[in-house]
């Protein structure tokens, strides 16, 4: 099944209908790896590993205007497709899906898929409608490309969440695979948004992921313990504002209990304007 990786990859093809995207013959199994674009080095570590465990990768480009708040970055979220393009075909994508949001969401359309209670909290809470158009879009993606595999980041903790609660719900025959976070050196997690931070903000947003590890590393499977040492941790660092931490549990996002197996300690954040956010799981 895993390809040869030593050959020169071909151009990808790319697609910009959905009635292309539905003609193109892919064989099997086929792996979908969804992006927003801007892609980094965590986009494509989820190509690899498609790569490795599928016949076919499509990833699909599409910043989703559904799942951003009125007030948020859609506008000015960076884009550059002729980049994007020149590392799928390195990765070794096979076909590129990368409608204009007309075609998704055309005149009329008004159908809105909700995972309800999972998609209030944490993120949810923090920005409200966000996993409506998240859910909403990874349902016509599954539905367009129909994949075997979908690929999506751990960085993007609750958004895997409500996607296997979704594909298991809806019975898209598809199973979700979800692959460790990307860092940078200084534990950064790597993020298209990294772009928009000065360089004093982007030396400053490494405290997320050091906070992360102290309270990981004391020990503590506490949630009160665990979110303390994060926002004392945190608050050494001027330029960065908390604006969340919790620690919940990793399978429900619920409240930590004593049948809970893995805490989600999860956290956003601002490094001036730019909002980050980042995630470790505690065993
Ligand atoms: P985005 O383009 O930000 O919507 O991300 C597309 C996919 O890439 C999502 O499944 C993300 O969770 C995943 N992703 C984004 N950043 C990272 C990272 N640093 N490491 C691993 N996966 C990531």
């Amino acid at each position: 099944m895993a390809r040869n990786n030593s050959t020169v990859n071909l151009a990808p093809k790319m697609l910009r209908s959905i009635e292309e995207m539905r003609a193109f013959e892919a064989v099997r199994p086929l792996g979908l790896v969804p992006t927003m674009g801007y892609l980094h080095e965590g986009h494509l570590s989820l190509v690899r590993r498609a790569r490795e465990e599928c016949a076919a990768v499509v990833l699909s480009i599409f910043v989703n205007p559904m799942q951003f708040g009125p007030q948020e970055d859609l506008e000015r979220y960076p884009r550059d497709e002729g980049r994007d393009l020149a590392l799928a075909r390195e990765a070794g994508v096979d076909a590129v899906f990368a409608p204009e949001a007309r075609e998704m969401y055309p005149a009329g359309f008004t159908t809105e898929v909700r995972v309800r209670g999972i998609e209030d909290v944490l993120e949810g809470a923090a920005r409200p409608g966000h996993f409506a158009g998240v859910a909403t879009v990874l349902a016509k993606l599954l539905n367009i490309v129909g994949p075997d595999r979908m690929y999506m980041g751990q960085k993007d903790a609750q958004q895997a969440v409500v996607t296997r609660r979704m594909i298991s719900d809806l019975d898209f025959p598809a199973r979700l695979v979800v692959c460790p976070t990307v860092r940078e050196p200084d534990g950064l997690a790597m993020s298209s948004r990294n772009v928009y931070l000065g360089p004093e903000e982007r030396a400053a947003a490494a405290v997320l992921y050091r906070a992360l590890t102290t309270a990981r590393r004391s020990g503590n499977r506490s949630p009160e313990i665990l979110e303390e040492v994060v926002r004392e941790t945190v608050l050494t660092e001027p330029l960065v504002e908390l604006e969340y931490v919790s620690a919940s549990d990793a399978g429900s996002l619920g409240p930590v209990t004593a049948d809970t197996r893995e805490v989600l300690l999860s956290l956003a954040a601002r490094a001036g304007k730019t909002r980050l956010i980042d995630n470790v799981v505690i065993g």
